[in-house]
């Protein structure tokens, strides 16, 4: 194994992390000095032990995040321009370290180094910069009121920051999770208390660490690490003002209900089951690239994972069998050797989780292609194709979260939509043909928030990103953002 990073250096960056919780600006130690363990799931050895953050330490972190939201508190009342140059400094120390949050996030999630240090972390980083320039240009309107003279009142708009936020982030891109919901948050005025996953708590704490440096006052992101417990105290919390979460639409309806105590704004990220439609016209080589890489890359761990293939009838055995072909070229590995192109799953419950379901297919009668485990010790999975499946199998139905899709012929347009539109979520889709009134037209017709057309996996901190149906409430990125971090304040003075 060629290692993409040496010993030396992975121990220099591990080892001058701080592992504690970020309240008010400070590193402490849990109320409780608990402490869990996160793992190499490659390896599965441990990695570090960071604090045990719970109810008493979510209490201080939304004390101090209060603190430095209110009124005169030095985030909410700087010079906007100085907010944004705090935030688009983020993003800059982010590109200074990307080596070592590639490495980080290899270790911690599993994943390649090399498409982490590709993607995950310049993406992070892009983020930032670009939420940085809306700290100056989040606007209100001037309104003429319809009922009066258009001399008799002025009303115009102000967008003020919702105020204290949590968020709570899932573990399949750690570091890039937490600049989706950070960089929006930040440039409103927010304040933040941000729960990273309990598989994955490390890139956030050298984000907390660069995000000081960076000259954000105390207070304004406070990071917990700890358990879904830490989450629940979040989401229920009196004095949380709005909570945003990426993750399972078990726990997104858990949030909901918690949420109800003070009716906290909610914005959910959840799961998918997206639908990719290869129609027999479309270009082959990039239909099979593409559908390969909407279901293998990052190990299948993408809430957009293209997990239902609907392949046009006449081409369906050559596009089953060349994404077939690219799955048995994936070298699998331990992310920091040069010659992986996929890592292990998580964590071992994710592990069995996945191979659950890949059982469960077998036993409902679909064919299996793949499905074994890689080695003996971490968590690999091989590509797995399943084909031979109807509509309704377990493994068609719901998300399986790793690098399993499910494939199925169809005769025409008319008949694949609904199908592809036969799920409870609406997260993302795709469609690969060379006609664009059938692009068009299929892309209208999916119920979900992203569809790409002839590709996959494209992502920019310009493009809203979000759910239809039990894939989420609300929009991540871009302007679409901002709607749920600002609250619109009317004012109306009478000029008489
Ligand atoms: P999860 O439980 O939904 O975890 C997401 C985040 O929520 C983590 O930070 C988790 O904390 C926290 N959490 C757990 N229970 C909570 C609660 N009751 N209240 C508030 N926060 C809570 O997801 P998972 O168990 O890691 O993965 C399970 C499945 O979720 C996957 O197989 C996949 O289908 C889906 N998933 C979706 C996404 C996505 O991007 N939409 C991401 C990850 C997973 P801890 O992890 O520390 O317990
Ligand atoms: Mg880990």
């Amino acid at each position: 194994m060629t290692l993409a990073v040496e010993e030396p250096r992975i121990q220099q960056v591990v080892g001058g992390l701080s592992r504690k919780l970020l309240i008010n600006g400070e590193w402490v130690d849990a109320a409780s000095s608990r402490t869990f363990e996160s793992l190499n799931p490659a390896t599965e050895d441990v990695l570090a032990s960071v604090a045990h953050g719970e109810a008493e330490d979510v209490q201080r972190a939304v004390k101090a995040a209060r603190a430095a939201f209110e009124h005169g508190s030095a985030w909410r009342s700087m010079p906007h321009g100085q907010r944004g140059r705090i935030i688009h400094k983020i993003g800059d120390l982010i590109l200074e370290h990307l080596e070592d949050f590639a490495l980080l996030e290899s270790l911690d999630n599993g994943k390649p180094y090399a498409v982490a240090k590709a993607a995950d972390v310049p993406l992070a980083a892009d983020l930032f910069h670009y939420m940085s320039g809306w700290a100056t240009k989040v606007e209100g309107s001037t309104i003429p009121i319809s009922a009066a003279h258009p001399d008799a009142y002025l009303g115009f708009t102000l967008r003020e920051p919702v105020g204290v936020c949590a968020q709570i982030i899932p573990w399949n891109f750690p570091l890039l999770m937490a600049a989706w919901k950070l960089g929006p948050a930040l440039s409103s005025g927010c304040t933040i208390v941000l729960k990273p996953a309990e598989q994955t708590p490390l890139s956030a704490l050298l984000l907390g660490e660069l995000a000081m440096r960076a000259g954000l006052p105390p207070g304004v992101l406070n990071i917990v690490t700890g358990f879904g417990e830490a989450g629940a105290a979040l989401a229920a919390h009196p004095d949380v003002d709005k909570v945003a979460f990426t993750g399972s639409t078990e726990v997104g309806k858990e949030i909901v209900k918690a949420a109800a105590g003070n009716l906290k704004k909610v914005t959910l990220e959840l799961g998918g089951k997206s639908p990719n439609v290869v129609y027999a016209d479309a270009d082959l080589d990039k239909a099979i690239a593409g559908s390969a890489n909407a279901i293998f890359f990052n190990q299948g761990e993408c809430c957009v994972a293209g997990s239902r293939l609907y392949v046009e009838e006449p081409v369906y055995d050559q596009v089953v069998e060349g994404v077939a072909e690219m799955a048995r070229n994936i070298t699998v590995g331990n992310g920091l050797d040069e010659a992986t192109d996929m890592g292990p799953l998580v964590s071992q419950e994710q592990f069995d989780r996945v191979t659950g379901y890949i059982r469960s297919g077998r036993e409902e009668g679909a064919e299996i292609r793949g499905g074994d485990r890689v080695g003996d010790r971490g968590y690999f999975v091989a590509p797995t194709i399943l084909t031979g499946t109807r509509e309704e199998m377990t493994a068609v139905r719901e998300e399986i979260f790793g690098p399993v899709v499910a494939a199925a012929p169809f005769n025409a347009e008319k008949d694949v939509l609904p199908v592809a539109n036969n799920t409870s979520f609406g997260l993302g889709a795709g469609v690969f043909t060379r006609d664009i009134g059938k692009a068009y037209r299929t892309a209208r017709r999916l119920r979900a928030g992203t569809v790409w057309v002839n590709t996959w996996n494209v992502f920019d901190a310009t493009l809203p990103f979000g759910g239809f149906k039990q894939s989420g409430w609300g929009r991540e990125m871009g302007a679409a953002v901002f709607n749920n971090y600002m609250e619109t304040k009317t004012v109306i003075t009478d000029l008489s």
